[in-house]
């Protein structure tokens, strides 16, 4: 069967077609419409891509199980949206509307780094934090559908500010906007290029910033017992090559260290097509 997955992103909606696997089979891109547009639009790009009979959707905000978007921060209008009762009505289809990061995740799991792994966890380290934890073989949603929330789990208390209302939460320490903070104001882009070419200073602030994804790596670790952990977002493709640097901070950041088995760190393998990857996959996994 083909599956219709869209990721709806700040600025651009991307829709694939994949098959059983997850394959992709087609591809299309348009800017992120108002939100008053969203619906119209996800229709149409369903249409384009002659999707058969299932449609995911991921995106960012808080998400009913019937699918309908609560809130989303990055879009405007966008509160009470009855993205998946909408669709169902118009299209007559299956429609799944998740959390974007939980897409990705789930997308990796099924398709991508952390695929046939029963424990895994998926970081996406982009502007913040997103994340998801697969479980026994299952991805886990929780009471309310919004398990996997790791970029807030607080890791110093009375910390930094965050966006979320709350202080000390991981993403201000791990995420990109992170780096930013911890050079004293350069660019995380500038400050990964110094830091490859040996300047020292940005070697201390990768070093630093390396230092707090693994506490909250080990955190993770602690709590789920994964058997891989999956890292994704823009931030892994700077590290590039020293991935090796974020083991070492992994592993002694870690209790009993050399006493237990460590879960792998895998980049992820999805790239930007993970959300609608996970999305698509996702229909067939859920009962809506
Ligand atoms: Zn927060």
């Amino acid at each position: 069967m083909k599956h219709v997955g869209i990721d709806v992103g700040g600025t651009k909606c991307f829709g694939v077609l994949v098959d059983d696997s997850g394959d992709v089979l087609r591809e299309v891109r348009y800017p992120t419409p108002h939100a008053s547009e969203l619906i119209n639009l996800l229709e149409a790009m369903f249409r384009e891509l002659e999707g058969e009979t299932t449609l995911g959707v991921g995106v960012p905000g808080l998400i009913t199980a019937d699918g309908v978007i609560k809130a989303s921060p990055n879009m405007k209008g966008a509160h009470n949206i009855a993205v998946g009762p909408e669709l169902r009505e118009r299209l007559g289809i299956a429609v799944h509307v998740e959390n974007d990061a939980t897409s990705a995740a789930f997308g990796e799991w099924k398709a991508g780094a952390a695929m046939g792994a029963h424990d895994a966890v998926m970081v996406t380290l982009g502007t913040g934090i997103g994340g998801g934890i697969v479980m026994g073989g299952q991805l886990q949603r929780g009471a309310n559908g919004f398990a996997g929330e790791i970029g807030h789990m607080i890791i110093e208390r009375d910390g930094v500010e965050c966006p979320c209302g709350r202080r000390g939460c991981w993403e201000r320490y791990a995420s990109g906007s992170a780096i930013e903070w911890l050079s004293g104001g350069i660019e995380g882009k500038s400050v990964f290029e110094r830091f490859h070419a040996g300047d020292a200073h940005a070697t201390h602030v990768v070093n630093t910033f390396a230092g707090w994804i693994a506490e909250g790596l080990a955190s993770l670790t602690n709590i789920c017992d994964p058997e891989v952990i999956v890292i994704g977002g823009g931030v892994i493709e700077s590290f590039a090559a020293k991935i090796e640097l974020l083991r070492e901070k992994f592993s002694a950041a870690l209790y009993s260290s050399e006493m237990r088995p460590h879960p792998r760190l895998a980049p992820a393998s999805l790239g930007e097509r993970a959300g609608a990857i996970g999305a698509a996959l996702l229909v067939a996994d859920s009962p809506r």
